[in-house]
């Protein structure tokens, strides 16, 4: 079947007047940020398998209707290189690096089911053809939007293919091999004292959580369905953090169906007094599209413009910001809300028809719109009380804070001194190598130096 276009569905149009209508309008705000968007298109070639849910595709779709709308235009461009091992295992633990970059599907058998036990290989996290490359393609791009972060060429560096929250240090989870969120925030405690994390995604944000737990440099606040039960099965509002990490996380385990306003309200009663106690020097955004409704793994009620309007509110405090992607399983939505989000970013309003001249546009039928109608699909268990009780616990936690701890520089953890200029060098030779960026290499160059300054 031929696809209709809402042109072909008019009787004529001046095809002129149509090219050449502006696909978004300013805001008129003062402050302009400076965004970068790190998209190595190779990342979304992969597959993790046929029933799998996780397609890394919904990232080529977000990059179409970016382009679509023009946005490209707005924002500087950056092809990451992949992330090294070595800068992996800033993170994560050389064992497991080992075997992540050693199995393939066809010598998997030859590993024990000891062995795969251990990292947590199966169905859910799958030997798939090429999954030491997704990791570290997906990860550079993180670690690239950091860099430009740090060195203060971007106010928002987004990366879509990133906000990986699951992975820990030892073994792969829930779709999530390598945690690129841990990495970059490792890289921004090298320049901000205190960095703040924020997780959208339906599921909890555990492993981003875990890495972070004793320590009082990075909060982390994850708003997520939570039962006991539903995956990874942490988030319980008493998960608060230990040792100088006691009271540095904090947890909104929301019940199923929840809606824009409620969700919207609560956020933004929450974020606020974070913010202005914790007086983060940057923030971290993971932007999971599965809390939208009609999510195929998802729970919850929320629309497009409700989970942006989240990223609008962080966006507002005009605080450096790193925005990552993370679970979204209904490809069509998850890229309708990323590029959402970039217009966010960009302090531009799009027109909610989506631009027809795209590839698979045939994904957004029939409305074809950015503000598809996913609400009511299910029953909406947060009650009013419930959720003010939430709110009662989450203040009652936030009254430990005391202001902003003051953190010396020279409490970079060890794991931070670990900037190589051989290694940085060696990069540098690698230019003829397809899978590096010229015009990165070059700000590695810069960055290099910028680190080493920070780290001297
Ligand atoms: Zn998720």
């Amino acid at each position: 079947m031929v696809i209709t276009t809402w042109e072909e569905a008019t009787m004529s149009y001046d095809a002129k007047t149509v090219d050449n209508k502006p696909l978004y309008e300013d805001f008129l705000t003062s402050w302009k940020p400076r965004v970068s968007y790190h998209f190595n298109e190779e990342v979304s070639r992969f597959h993790f398998g046929v029933r799998h849910p996780m397609k890394p595709f919904r990232l080529m779709l977000t990059d179409h209707l970016v382009l679509g709308y023009k946005l490209h235009e707005r924002m500087d461009l950056y092809r990451p290189r992949r992330a090294t091992k070595e800068e992996m295992m800033a993170f994560h633990a050389e064992e497991y690096m080992d075997f992540l970059q050693r199995v393939t599907p066809d010598n998997v058998k030859e590993f024990t089911n000891k062995v795969l036990t251990k990292f947590n290989i199966g169905d859910d996290c799958p030997i798939f053809d090429g999954m030491y490359d997704y990791s570290s393609i997906y990860t550079g791009a993180s670690l690239d939007a950091s860099r430009k972060l740090i060195n203060e060429q971007s106010d928002i560096a987004i990366n879509w293919s990133g906000g990986l929250h699951h992975a820990k240090k030892f073994e792969a989870s829930g779709f999530c091999y390598i945690n690129d969120i841990v990495l970059a925030i490792l890289n921004l405690l090298r320049y901000h004292p205190r960095v703040l994390y924020i997780d959208i995604d339906v599921h909890h944000g555990d492993g981003v959580q875990e890495a972070f737990y004793a320590t009082d440099r990075v909060m982390t606040l994850s708003f997520h369905k939570y039962n006991g039960d539903y995956f990874p099965g942490t988030g319980n509002v008493d998960e608060i953090g230990t040792g100088d990490g006691k009271h540095y996380s904090l947890n909104v385990p929301l019940r199923d169906g929840i809606e824009d306003d409620a969700y919207i309200r609560l956020f933004k009663c929450i974020v606020e007094p974070v913010l202005a106690s914790y007086e983060p020097g940057a923030i971290v955004v993971q932007c999971g599209a599965d809390s939208l409704g009609c999510d195929r793994l998802g729970c919850f009620n929320l629309n497009t413009k409700a989970h942006a309007e989240c990223v609008r509110f962080v966006k507002s405090f005009n605080i450096p910001m790193m925005v990552v992607g993370g679970g979204g399983y209904t490809p069509r939505n998850v890229s309708r809300l990323w590029c959402l989000e970039t217009s966010v970013c960009l302090d531009v309003q799009l027109e909610s028809r989506l631009p027809a001249a795209i590839p698979f546009v045939k994904y957004f039928s029939p409305d074809y719109s950015l503000y598809p109608n996913l609400s009511g699909k299910i029953d909406n268990k947060n009650t009013r009380k419930y959720l003010e009780s939430i709110k009662t616990q989450i203040m009652e936690q936030l009254r430990f804070l005391n202001g902003a701890p003051s953190v010396q520089m020279q409490d970079v953890p060890p794991d931070l001194q670990g900037f190589d200029p051989d290694m940085d060098a060696a990069m540098l030779d690698e230019k003829a190598d397809a899978t590096t960026d010229s015009r990165d290499i070059e700000l590695d160059r810069k960055d290099g130096a910028r680190r080493k300054e920070l780290v001297d």
